[in-house]
């Protein structure tokens, strides 16, 4: 029996993603009296894989298998089920990442597993319970499910879960499974950054503004104060669908759920689809002129007024910190 987690990279790079579902992994293990093994895959230095001993993981089974460079997610998913079996893992997490929302279905299925998806918390775990928090109804509300099969998928929400420190030893083997080609009909060829921006999806701080901004010409700002806070920028979907801004900043019910330390909504006025995405966010700021916008309601913080006035306000403030 152990807690067998998927380990996203990018870059050769461990993502702060996978520190979560290390720590989230590693405080199940602690209740079900076992340990956690990583599965890798693949060209990630030896010394990057020991960074995950910092928090619980004492086992890392590192797959680096030339036709598993790029990611193909029927062949990732056979590689982390074979390794699910071959360490008889009972409870398998990932990230609800765009990844790993390909992954954890088809793992579960390879493993006749019940699945969660989106956790929030850590599960209850008394006598044969096993209860996982998630959002239900577009996030108007909190599922509780149980999961009764003997095996658990669960994919765990980009920042639902603190990274928390707990060093143990770890040792890594070298894994080199069988890559069947009728996995690798679909495989992502190439990964081009467009950019140096903080990813939409891992990000701590999210800037995103809405029609309110009145066009393209004036995500200077928006841009601006991204940069300054360290932040990525996201939108409204009316905003990316009418070109101003990219469809990968759509967040919503139909762009990408997203659960930021701090999200700031410029110009955005909160209808329950763009809600969605983003209410599970640790601290709302809402900036909006009119009082009435249904953003206030959920907001941590709102400040009524102009946009155009209140943003270049914080820029000068944040630049002379
Ligand atoms: P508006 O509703 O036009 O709001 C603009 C806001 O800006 C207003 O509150 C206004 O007071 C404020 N404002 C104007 N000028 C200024 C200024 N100078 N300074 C400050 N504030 C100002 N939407 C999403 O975002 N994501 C989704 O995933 C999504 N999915 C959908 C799915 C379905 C099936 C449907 C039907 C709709 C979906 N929508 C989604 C659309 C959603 O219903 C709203 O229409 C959309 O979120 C509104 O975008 P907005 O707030 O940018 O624009």
């Amino acid at each position: 029996m152990s807690v067998l987690i998927y380990i996203e990279s990018a870059n050769n790079k461990i993502k702060k993603s996978a520190y979560e579902v290390a720590s989230y992994a590693s405080a199940i293990a602690e209740k079900l009296s076992t340990s956690v093994t990583a599965t890798v895959i693949g060209d990630v230095e030896n010394s990057e894989i020991m960074s995950l001993a910092k928090y619980g993981v004492s086992k890392a089974v590192h797959v680096n298998n030339d036709k598993l460079k790029n990611f193909a997610n029927q062949a990732y998913a056979s590689v982390i089920a074979e390794i699910a079996k071959k360490e008889q893992a009972n409870v398998i997490v990932l990230s609800n990442s765009l990844s790993g929302k390909a992954l954890a279905p088809r793992i579960a299925i390879k493993l006749n597993a019940g699945i969660v998806d989106g956790a929030l918390a850590l599960p209850e775990i008394n006598a044969d319970k096993f209860i996982v928090r998630k959002t239900a109804f577009s996030s108007k509300a909190f599922a509780y499910v149980e999961l009764s099969s003997a095996i658990k998928v669960i994919s765990l929400n980009p920042n639902a879960y603190e990274i928390v420190k707990k060093a143990v030893d770890l040792t890594i083997e070298a894994y080199n499974p069988e890559v069947r080609d009728r996995d690798l009909k679909a495989v992502i060829k190439e990964i081009s950054q467009v950019s140096n921006k903080v990813s939409l999806a891992d990000a701590d701080i999210v800037v995103s503004a809405g029609r309110g901004l009145k066009g393209p010409e004036n995500w200077g700002m928006i841009e601006e104060l991204a940069n300054l806070l360290g932040a990525a920028t996201a939108c409204s979907k009316p905003v990316s669908d009418a070109g101003w801004r990219p469809h990968s900043e759509h967040v919503g019910q139909t762009g990408l759920a997203i659960s930021p330390n701090l999200y700031i909504a410029i110009g955005i006025s909160g209808a329950i689809q763009h809600l969605a995405g983003v209410s599970s966010s640790k601290t709302i700021v809402v900036i909006n002129k009119d009082p009435e916008a249904p953003f206030f309601k959920v907001a941590d913080y709102g400040i009524i007024g102009d946009a155009f006035e209140i943003v270049p306000k914080i820029i000068q403030e944040l630049k002379s910190l």
